[in-house]
């Protein structure tokens, strides 16, 4: 079953013709949707009674709620989304002066199952459809204070986005298109673990959107393990993103979570460097946010400040431009797919 959020243009022109409207009845009702984000039917009122039933009839307006909040005292804000099948995936909302970043999934689990990700404990139970991917960005829009919008989407939460390009694309139209979400595509960064196939799909997709790449170590063999599931070289997959950066002329950025005496080791800056030192990129180093079974499970830890800014250094040193992510969020559920994790079992809370 799909929701209103889930059809293109097109297909809402086509449904509204089939119950008896006029096209810009059509274009009223996708107003209503995505502008003033309604959440029912008879809040679109400027269309004849009937055709909002009858279109009503045919398809719920939206298939998510939002089933739980959690703020932290920084103004970090994860939403636990709430899907019809009784699933759960993850949005946060990050307030940092005047930008506020969202932070979407793309999948119910993730099947990359990295070993210190919550999000991917289970493997995947299913991918996102069109409509319940855009309608986190609804969702957080709703939830913003007066004054305050949107200015960067991160697809990096709950989920493999490349393996969900067919419902990722026509959300991320929606969510840029100047008469859905109208986000500016420089604004809108994916991030993916390494699908050098998928890339290309992705990089041959208009408007060109931020590419940011999962990379958490550049050996394969240390990647291996921290990866588990990555089927494709470390060379194979820089080579598809510096190719992202030749076609899309965006810089790519590398993202990699820091475990301490894992990945955070001098030998593994020197690698990095080897790797990336001579492409036009961006390293972003992410302090691991621990999720206590996982730490213990697999015997994790977040480096010491001390201990990233060794590596930054290192990297720096060997020419790559380097930013480190602070933490947000803390107090609260910080981990991506900890809040999802407490919602199935209590007792990880
Ligand atoms: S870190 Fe990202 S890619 Fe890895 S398991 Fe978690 S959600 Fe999936």
């Amino acid at each position: 079953m799909q929701a209103l959020t889930d059809l293109t243009d097109a297909e809402l022109s086509q449904l509204v013709a089939e119950n008896g409207g006029k096209a810009f009845q059509a274009r009223q009702a996708s107003h209503w949707l995505w502008k003033h984000g309604v959440q029912e039917y008879a809040e679109m009122r400027n269309l004849p009674a009937s055709l909002r039933t009858a279109i009503g009839n045919r398809l719920p307006l939206r298939r998510t709620t939002i089933a739980k909040s959690e703020l932290a005292t920084d103004g970090t804000e994860k939403l636990l989304i709430g899907l019809h099948d009784g699933e759960h995936v993850e949005c946060v909302i990050i307030p940092e002066g005047e930008r506020t970043t969202l932070c979407i999934s793309t999948q119910v689990g993730c099947p990359v199952r990295c070993v210190f990700c919550a999000s991917g404990m289970f493997g995947v139970r299913r991918n996102l459809s069109v409509g319940e991917i855009a309608e986190q960005v609804l969702h957080a829009r709703s939830r913003l204070e007066a004054g305050r919008r949107l200015t960067n989407l991160v697809v990096m939460g709950m989920g493999e986005p490349m393996l969900n390009l067919d419902a990722l694309l026509p959300a991320l139209q929606r969510i840029h298109d100047g008469n859905g979400l109208d986000m500016g595509a420089r604004r809108i960064t994916v991030s993916t673990s390494g699908y050098p196939r998928q890339m290309e799909q992705f990089a041959a997709a208009d408007p060109s959107y931020n590419l940011a790449v999962s990379l958490h170590a550049a050996d394969d063999t240390l990647r291996k393990q921290l990866v588990p599931t990555a089927a494709h070289p470390v060379q194979e997959i820089v080579l598809a993103a510096h190719r992202y950066f030749g076609q899309k002329g965006r810089e790519v950025t590398y993202e990699v979570v820091l475990l301490e005496g894992r990945n955070d080791r001098p030998q593994d800056a020197i690698t990095m460097v080897e790797v990336l030192g001579a492409l036009p990129c961006t390293v972003n180093l992410i302090p691991w946010n621990p999720v206590e079974e996982i730490a213990a499970r697999e015997g994790l830890r977040r480096p010491s400040a001390q201990r990233v800014d060794s590596f930054a250094d290192a990297l720096r040193r060997g020419g790559l431009k380097v930013t480190v992510r602070r933490q947000r969020g803390a107090d609260r559920s910080a981990a991506c797919g900890q809040l999802r994790l407490r919602q199935a079992d209590p007792a990880n809370g």
